[in-house]
């Protein structure tokens, strides 16, 4: 059978048998789209049904979180855990806690995780986990008592050399040590079950950072390539999370000057460059919105979402040289996409999770901007989660700067793979077809060698 027609026969039967799944479809359109140039190559690929498996999870679990809440009122949740691939390692990848998470998020979060975790050149599968749950506005101990009930019903399924859960939007430092503390006491066993544990209770050294530091080390290597470098370079950077926190302060590191950030109610610009104490103060501290930072800094302005460009974000309507979507899906459209092209923008490499629309992504190709998707260019989060899992394995922790120097060779790595398998399939510098082929072929051929499981 021809590989278009196996991709579309396959692409079909996910939509019949997963409905009302959108942003599943479009990841795993993406990327089976992507593997057309191998699968015409090998047809071992194709002898083996490789595709028709790796789009569906080997497990998925669905479950109640029953919580109550300050005023001793009871609530329901659904908690999730995809555990979509093991071939070359154990489940590994995030929990997400925000009101959108549905089973669509996590199997293209999961999906997307498989190939990124193959890409880190690490023994690890690809899983991913949430819940419908709104951490905004909940009290402490409201937190404590959701990550306690969804432990409750995860623990069954996880563990140290099984699945490994860590962070992704809405959970962080807090969130791990609750529902940490909730494993422990449930199974009494102490180990490395979570990535992004506190410091003092066997979590790496540079965890926190690694996403956004990886994510700007990966730019760095893609524009050496073209002998330029992001010194000197207006960065246009999305969200105020983790990840943009981090890619700011490495983005000063390099020389650029990081002149927005975002959250879900407005966009800061400063044109001299975000004032990144004042935002971590804002964000890691108080946990409150970018309005009050605009409070605090009189050089920056403010754009609420009611002045956004229809269907767009105003982020990348700023004048910019490299834009670092690092918020969350679908975020960067096709009229965001063509604001950048004319504002001269050269690169966009994805912090967040396939945050650029299927439309934009064309355009950008056809447009011949730089791109690096989101598997490859925010590997670096999930990379330094296993460098977490071998320290603590070996019950050893290492300095921040031996973990930021693996950091940094693990993403100069990734970028050779992604940037060699696009030139072995004549379409060098596309960096979407290189990281979709070199992470697929590393799981596909692991699953042959397991036989048909
Ligand atoms: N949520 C992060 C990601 O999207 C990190 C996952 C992990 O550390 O397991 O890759």
């Amino acid at each position: 059978m021809p590989s278009s027609k196996k991709i579309e026969d396959v692409l079909k039967y996910i939509r019949e048998c997963s409905p009302g799944q959108d942003e599943f479809y479009q990841a795993t359109a993406e990327v089976l789209d992507s593997l057309r140039p191998l699968l015409n190559e090998d047809p071992k690929y194709l002898e083996h049904n490789v595709l028709d498996r790796i789009v569906v999870p080997e497990r998925t679990i669905i479950f109640r979180v029953t919580w109550v809440d300050d005023a001793g009122k009871v609530h329901v949740n659904v908690g999730y855990r995809v555990q979509f691939n093991s071939t070359i390692g154990p489940y590994k990848g995030g929990l997400r806690f925000h009101p959108t998470v549905s089973l669509g998020t996590v199997k293209f979060l999961g999906f997307e995780q498989i190939f990124k975790n193959a890409l880190t050149g690490l023994q690890i599968g690809g899983a991913k986990g949430g819940s419908n749950f709104n951490p905004k506005g909940k009290s402490d101990n409201e937190i404590m008592k959701f990550c306690q009930a969804f432990m409750t019903e995860l623990y069954h399924h996880i563990g140290k050399h099984k699945d490994v859960p860590a962070g992704d939007i809405g959970v962080g430092a807090r969130e791990i040590g609750y529902l940490f503390g909730q494993y422990k006491r449930l199974t009494g066993e102490f180990d490395g079950v979570l990535t992004g544990k506190g410091l003092n209770w066997g979590g790496s050294k540079a965890r926190k950072e690694a996403t956004g530091y990886g994510s700007v080390y990966f730019a760095e290597n893609f524009l050496n390539v073209y002998d330029k470098s992001l010194k000197g370079k207006r960065c246009a950077v999305s969200g105020s999370g983790n990840v943009a926190i981090y890619t700011i302060e490495k983005l000063y590191e390099m020389g650029a000057i990081p002149v927005s950030c975002s959250d879900s109610k407005g966009t800061i610009y400063r044109e001299k460059g975000i004032d990144l104490k004042a935002l971590k103060a804002i964000k890691e501290i108080h946990h409150a919105s970018l309005e009050e930072y605009a409070t605090v800094d009189c050089e920056c302005s403010y754009i609420p979402v009611s002045k956004y460009p229809e269907g767009g974000h105003a982020v990348w309507h700023l004048p910019c040289d490299v834009a670092f979507p690092s918020a969350t899906q679908n975020e960067l459209t096709l009229i965001d996409a063509k604001a950048l092209k004319e504002n001269g923008c050269i690169l966009i490499n994805e912090g967040a999770n396939m945050p650029t629309t299927p439309d934009a992504l064309e355009f950008i190709k056809e447009n011949g901007i730089l791109f690096s998707p989101g598997k490859a260019a925010n590997a670096g989060g999930v990379a330094t989660s296993q460098l977490e899992m071998s320290q603590n394995a070996s019950m050893a922790q290492w300095s921040f700067e031996e973990v930021d120097i693996k950091l940094r060779t693990i993403m100069q790595n990734i970028f050779k793979t992604a940037y060699e398998t696009s030139k072995e399939f004549d379409c060098e510098g596309d960096l979407v077809t290189g990281a979709n082929i070199a992470g697929f072929r590393k799981v596909a051929d692991s699953m042959i060698d397991q036989g048909a499981v």
